[in-house]
């Protein structure tokens, strides 16, 4: 039987860089749940595919043009047979994401394949409903959030953008991303929750592992 620990939580609360350096420590697999709205949003940009049309979008879910693999470095998306990765952890492709994802019968028909991800190994998923809807039945779940300002720092230090700016598309995104019908970021029942305002990776890191070790008997 695999193990399977959720880490879910808004736009970049470090949730992505916490889980694969936690992944990397156990051994276990990891998956970036964004990295399937991500590709759709690519996707659909890329073919001109109409965004505000949920049943186009459902048939660009089925295509077999695009598809997402699990590496310990990055959630990889791969669209017409090209590595598209670097495109897609922008933050304008993260704001169509946000978009595509709001439409119940797309999450439905991406559900199945981030499920798959724990076939058969041991995983952490990261994500926005990963505790509650991918995997309500996880093994350890975490929540891991940083206020506002803390978090569009870190992302415009990565961008070259100016924290405004940053911060401005990230309420957008966690608006719409918690005010949602179908699947809306929320702490998961029984998850942990770790605020990572005054802390560095490593010290998340270190309190997630710690967690982890207690609860698992790992
Ligand atoms: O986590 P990341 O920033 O890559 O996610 C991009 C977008 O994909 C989020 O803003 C959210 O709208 C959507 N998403 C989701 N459910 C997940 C993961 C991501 O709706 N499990």
């Amino acid at each position: 039987m695999s193990l399977v620990i959720t880490i879910d939580g808004p736009a970049a609360s470090g949730k992505s860089s916490v889980s694969r350096e936690v992944a990397s420590h156990l051994g276990w697999s990891w998956v970036s749940t964004g990295a399937f709205y991500r590709g759709l949003a690519y996707f659909a940009k890329a073919k001109g595919i109409a965004l505000e049309s949920e049943e186009d979008l459902v048939e660009a879910c089925k295509s077999d043009s695009w598809k997402v693999h699990l590496s310990a470095e990055k959630t990889l998306v791969f669209c017409d047979g090209k590595d598209v990765t670097e495109s897609i952890y922008s933050d304008a492709v993260g704001t169509v994401a946000s978009q595509v994802s709001q439409f119940p019968k797309v999450r439905k028909e991406l559900l199945q394949a981030q499920r798959n991800c724990a076939y058969g190994v041991n995983l952490i998923a990261e994500g926005r409903d990963c505790g509650t809807v991918v995997f309500p039945e996880a093994d350890l779940k975490f929540y891991i959030t940083a206020s506002g300002k803390n978090r569009a720092q870190r992302r415009a230090i990565e961008e070259g953008k100016s924290v405004a700016e940053v911060q401005e598309s990230q309420t957008v995104r966690d608006q719409q991303d918690t005010q949602r019908k179908s699947a809306p970021l929320q702490i998961p029942e029984n998850a942990h929750v770790v605020d990572t305002s005054d802390m560095d990776l490593q010290q998340v890191v270190r309190a997630v592992e710690e967690k982890v070790k207690d609860t698992l008997s790992l």
